[in-house]
């Protein structure tokens, strides 16, 4: 009898367990895939820069027009005024109050200095002097010079002049000049690799911001000569890019010690919203008084770097 109960018993465990697995492994199946999800946000945060830099075809000849329909302004708008909060994020270790510019003139695709809207005034040039800092004198003469004509221009120097001169450096950013980035050393950063161009732009950005408390927000290259990832670093570093459309030809051979020829080279070329080459040499030096009047004299103003977008469009 007992035994009869035992094996009862048992058939009804083992009925209830047989039971009680059927009904656990139903629910255990479908993982839901979300691959298919973060792949649509990657298509949707991709920039659409093309577009941008279609607008000035008027001074392009070499432009395509074959994205101009995507004239898209937002994007960039977006990027300029993260690169301006990262700006913002340096000033209180500068020794030098940072003066908040308004930003009414941007760059065009071919180096121009434009206007935002009708209140600006559209016949200004920059002013840029190239492969400093060199000498106290040369510098100390063309900030004269620029103090009394009141313009301000950006002075892009060599990492490695940096390091031999940091003093100089200091001057150009304590007399209230700009300083721009023209890599460490005076070489083709299209020739280097990738890593090795980076490497000659974020070096100066280091050194610069050690020697003066702030960084560089323009970025020239030697030569004015770039490629598509160059552009790129430069862009990461929260810099604008720049070659330039208006050469003093002052590097050149047939100037060297004519001042005379830099004033006439620069006049030549002049046109609303040039982006004026110079450097840091004698001719340039003696020349930059009577340049600055004649262009003056043709109804031009200086604009001040600092209020130019650090975004080209
Ligand atoms: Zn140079």
């Amino acid at each position: 009898m007992i035994r009869h109960t035992i094996a009862l018993i048992m058939i009804a465990c083992m009925l209830l367990s047989a039971c009680g697995t059927k009904v656990e492994t139903t629910p255990e199946s479908t993982k839901p895939n979300d691959d298919s999800v973060t792949s649509t946000k990657e298509q949707q945060n991709e920039p659409t820069s093309t577009g941008t830099s279609e607008k000035q075809t008027t001074d392009s000849p070499s432009s395509t027009d074959s994205d101009s329909n995507t004239d898209q302004a937002s994007p960039s708008n977006d990027e300029t005024s993260l690169t301006e909060k990262e700006g913002t994020d340096n000033a209180p270790d500068s020794q030098v109050a940072e003066v908040n510019i308004e930003k009414t003139y941007h760059m065009n695709a071919n180096y121009y200095i434009k206007p935002n809207d009708k209140t600006s005034e559209s016949k200004v040039v920059l002013l840029t002097f190239d492969d400093g800092p060199k000498e106290e004198k040369m510098i100390n003469g063309l900030i004269d010079t620029l103090d009394k004509h009141n313009a301000k221009a950006i002075f892009f120097v060599n990492g490695y002049r940096v390091k031999s001169h940091p003093e100089l450096l200091e001057i150009i950013h304590k007399r209230g000049q700009v300083i721009g980035n023209h890599a460490w050393d005076h070489e083709d950063l299209k020739k280097m690799s990738t890593t090795a161009a980076a490497k000659q732009v974020t070096d100066v950005q280091k050194i610069v911001k050690d020697t003066i408390g702030v960084e560089p927000q323009f970025f020239r290259p030697p030569f004015g000569s770039g490629n598509d990832a160059l552009k790129a670093t430069v862009k990461k570093n929260g810099m604008l890019y720049m070659t330039w459309s208006n050469g003093s030809l002052d590097w050149d051979k047939s100037t060297k010690n004519k001042p005379e020829k830099v004033i006439q080279n620069v006049l030549d070329q002049l046109n609303p919203g040039s982006n004026i080459l110079m450097h840091e040499l004698p001719w340039t030096v003696e020349a930059l008084d009577e340049l600055l009047t004649k262009i003056e004299q043709k109804g031009y103003t200086f604009v001040d770097p600092r209020s130019i977008e650090l975004e080209a469009r």
